[in-house]
């Protein structure tokens, strides 16, 4: 071990633990975050990427969730407007839903829990003359609108993360641990990572693995560990709906809500299941059965629903839910809970359970309320209004930038340009460094992905494997497709090898 403890060790590199993270890195505290496999690769780029306070939340009473997550919308949208984008809804209205009355009412809440700045509100539409309705089946004539946000769950993650580093923080990828123990005063963390495994100190062990809570609170002695609902949800990616460039929140038959999005300009992302599992491990495959139900469940409402042969993608994740003893998996509550071990006046081990992509820096600031006691000199509450990395356009806004950047590079297609600064935002030019043309970019790899954010992504935000390039770092597997993916794995892992 040797050298200063740290003041916080957090095991999991989800939303949660680079949220706490980044706000416990900004507020002068030493931070070392370990992460299993790579960041963002649990429930946390598995999820329906949306910013959103829950519509259907306030069927089950969740006032205080809803309230705070509609709040954080606007927060992040303005701290992140390059990975954020408000996105509108329709919920198309058709016999045997939930009443027309019911759905005004929940929307007129939704829209005035919270004050809205950025975000528009809710409004009747005629879908037989919107747009939206172009798509739906002919006989659904009317609906409701209202407005969330889309956001990219992983680079989210990673953002995060570059944020606790830039802020002092130490990550850890491809380091499971796997042994924590209290030791004279302070933790003793140990890793296993590629060199072998090493062992740090710590005052607090923050434990956020998310589905995997319980083992790592056992791993680190606690016995008591809460015990945890774990919900699997599963999505499947097809090729964008025809017309269905909006939103659409369907109320399925079961009475349960599926989601029908705009997904990565040509696709359309439809999720969610909701199977209980015993454990993580048979959390993050969608079945066979969880892909024919949101099929069906789209086909109720779209004229030319998609097939089983238009699936390009699916994928699944599991909610770490607080077990309250509901019955159903919708009825268990999305909010988090915060438990501290402390044993004997030995160094606390704080556990994170549930939570949400949209409340991480809410669950971040109670955290670190809760182990205030434990660090008297740690800085106040810092996270609402500081932009996250490439969040900040000056004057500007994102469109101005996007703008500008492609005035300052002529020779550089415009697609890449612009797909760097949504992935980016100002930090595109730290990507493009001195690159003039494409030629500079290095070789294309497939879709708009090129040598040099590659090699920007593994030196700048931990992609390790051509995997962490595709599908967390970037969508470009998607876009690349089945038939391309293998050379663009192999040319991917060329390059991370590269001096
Ligand atoms: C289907 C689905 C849809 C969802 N949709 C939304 C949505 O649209 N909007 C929203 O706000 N929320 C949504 N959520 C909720 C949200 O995705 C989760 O609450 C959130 O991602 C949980 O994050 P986490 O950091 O707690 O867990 P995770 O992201 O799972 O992170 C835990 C990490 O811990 C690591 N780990 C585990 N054990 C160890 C160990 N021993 N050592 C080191 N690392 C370890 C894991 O590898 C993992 O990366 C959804 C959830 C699901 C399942």
């Amino acid at each position: 071990m040797g050298g200063e403890p740290y003041d916080l060790a957090i095991v999991g590199g989800g939303i949660n633990g680079t949220g706490i993270a980044a706000d416990a890195a900004g507020r002068g505290l030493k931070v070392v975050l370990f992460e299993r496999g790579d960041l963002a690769e649990g429930t946390s780029s598995a999820s329906s990427k949306l910013i959103h306070g829950g519509l259907r939340y306030l069927e089950h009473g969740e006032f205080r969730l809803v309230r705070e997550a509609l709040l954080e919308r606007e927060v992040l949208l303005a701290r992140a407007p390059h990975l954020i984008h408000p996105l509108r809804f329709i919920i198309p209205h058709t016999t045997g839903m939930r009443p027309r009355a019911l759905t005004r009412l929940g929307l007129f809440l939704y829209d005035h829990l919270a004050a809205r700045r950025r975000v528009p509100g809710s409004a009747a539409v005629d879908l037989k003359r919107d747009p939206a309705g172009r798509p739906l089946t002919p006989t659904i004539a009317a609906g409701f609108s209202y407005y969330d946000c889309a956001v990219d769950d992983a680079r989210l993650v990673v953002l995060l993360a570059v944020d606790a580093a830039a802020r002092g923080a130490r990550i850890v990828t491809r380091a499971p641990v796997t042994r924590a123990t209290r030791r004279e005063g302070l933790w003793e963390v140990t890793s296993d990572t590629a060199a072998g495994p090493t062992s740090i100190a710590a005052r607090v062990l923050v434990n956020a693995a998310g589905p995997w809570c319980t083992e790592v609170a056992r791993l680190a002695g606690d016995a008591t560990a809460p015990a945890l609902r774990l919900v699997r949800g599963a999505h499947i990616v097809v090729p964008r709906i025809a017309g269905a460039d909006d939103a659409y929140l369907l109320q399925n038959d079961d009475g349960r809500i599926v989601f029908v999005l705009p997904f990565e300009e040509r696709f359309t992302l439809i999720g969610t299941t909701e199977v209980s599992v015993g454990s993580a491990a048979d959390g993050f495959v969608a079945s066979e059965a969880e892909t024919d139900y949101l099929l069906a469940a789209t086909a109720r409402f779209f004229a030319h629903p998609p097939s089983r042969a238009d699936v390009v993608w699916r994928f699944a994740g599991v909610r770490p839910l607080v077990e309250d003893g509901a019955r159903s998996a919708s009825a268990i509550s999305r909010d988090y809970r915060l438990d501290l071990d402390e044993i004997d006046d030995g160094p606390p081990l704080l556990n994170v359970i549930g939570g949400k992509i949209t409340t991480f820096r809410r669950l971040a600031e109670a955290a670190l309320d809760r182990l205030a006691a434990f660090f008297p000199g740690m800085g106040p509450p810092w996270t609402a209004a500081a932009p996250l990395p490439g969040g900040a356009f000056g004057g500007s806004d994102f469109a101005g930038y996007c703008e500008d950047l492609v005035r300052r590079h002529p020779a550089i297609a415009r697609e890449t340009l612009q797909g760097l600064a949504r992935r980016y935002g100002t930090r595109a030019d730290e990507v493009i460094g001195d690159a003039a043309e494409d030629a500079d970019l290095g070789a294309a790899i497939g879709s708009e992905l090129t040598a040099r954010e590659v090699i920007y992504l593994r030196d700048a935000e931990w992609a390790r494997t051509p995997d962490d390039v595709l599908w967390r770092r970037t969508k470009a597997g998607l876009h690349i497709g089945a038939l391309q993916i293998d050379t663009a794995r192999q040319h991917i892992a060329e390059v991370l090898a590269s001096p």
